[in-house]
């Protein structure tokens, strides 16, 4: 963890010093090593939350574009149960920084736990994915001249994608790419709407870390959000239409052709 409770305050890990886990209450040691950041450790390297996954650079980088009080904030939910969340928000916004695997159900627990969740994926943890996942966006169409929403088929062929796009919630994967301007994006997966199409579209990081320090993702999420995912179910629509239109148009033409000749 970043912070522990010393003589009242959250504090981060020094050398020689001690704290109190703010979820369980028992003793942390400082770990001031070479080999990984400086953090605090339970005792016996026991962790009281099962959910808490080690540290890395990319995960403190994170954090520490929110406020303190918003990293590492205990949430309970109505039974008691309770987790540490890597950052909320002031407007309760989990946002959960994920750099190992974690399986589809542990997932779909933590966003029923959370609720209101965004998870940041880390792109880089496996040396193919970034080359997998540029390949496969390559065959995207665009959703509308309007917008930068793209479709692309067969998510399956994407392990990152496949692995993340059947969720409900937002999911935002971090390859650390940049625009030629030198300005970082993320990749927003849409929720899955239908099956056998994923929808994305570029996301600049700066603008994902604004709109909840300006505590305004939930007006893009009830607003924007919202009319892109409608854009989305109405092209979805206007294929299917389309698509039984053509349908027609064969049956119509096979009954043409199927036609007995008028003999005079
Ligand atoms: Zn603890």
């Amino acid at each position: 963890m970043k912070y522990a409770i010393v003589n009242g305050i959250k504090t981060e890990a020094s050398k020689g010093i001690t704290g109190i886990c703010p979820c369980c209450g028992s003793l942390l040691i400082a770990k001031c090593g070479e080999l990984r950041i400086n953090h605090w450790a339970h005792k016996g390297n026991r962790n009281c939350d099962p959910w808490w996954e080690n540290e890395t650079e990319w995960h403190r980088s994170w954090k520490d574009h929110f406020p303190t009080d918003w990293q590492e904030v205990i949430h309970f939910d109505k039974d008691g149960e309770k987790h540490i969340a890597d950052v909320k928000t002031l407007n309760n916004w989990i946002l959960e920084f994920q750099h190992s695997y974690i399986n589809p159900a542990e997932r779909r627990s933590r966003n029923h736990f959370y609720g209101k969740i965004t998870w940041i994926v880390d792109g880089t943890r496996r040396k193919n994915d970034l080359k997998q996942f540029s390949t496969w966006v390559s065959t995207r169409t665009q959703v509308s001249p309007k917008n930068l929403i793209f479709k692309v088929s067969f998510p399956e062929e994407c392990r990152l994608i496949n692995e993340w796009e059947d969720d409900n919630a937002l999911v935002f994967l971090d390859f650390n790419q940049t625009t030629q301007d030198g300005d970082s994006f993320l990749w927003l997966i849409f929720p899955t709407i239908t099956k056998g199409t994923a929808y994305v579209a570029c996301f600049p990081k700066k603008r994902f870390v604004e709109l909840h320090n300006k505590l305004q993702f939930d007006n893009f999420v009830q607003n924007e959000l919202n009319e892109i995912m409608n854009i989305i179910r109405n092209g979805i629509a206007r294929n299917k239409n389309q698509d039984q239109r053509s349908a027609l148009l064969m049956n119509a033409e096979n009954k043409f052709r199927k036609k007995p000749r008028i003999r005079l």
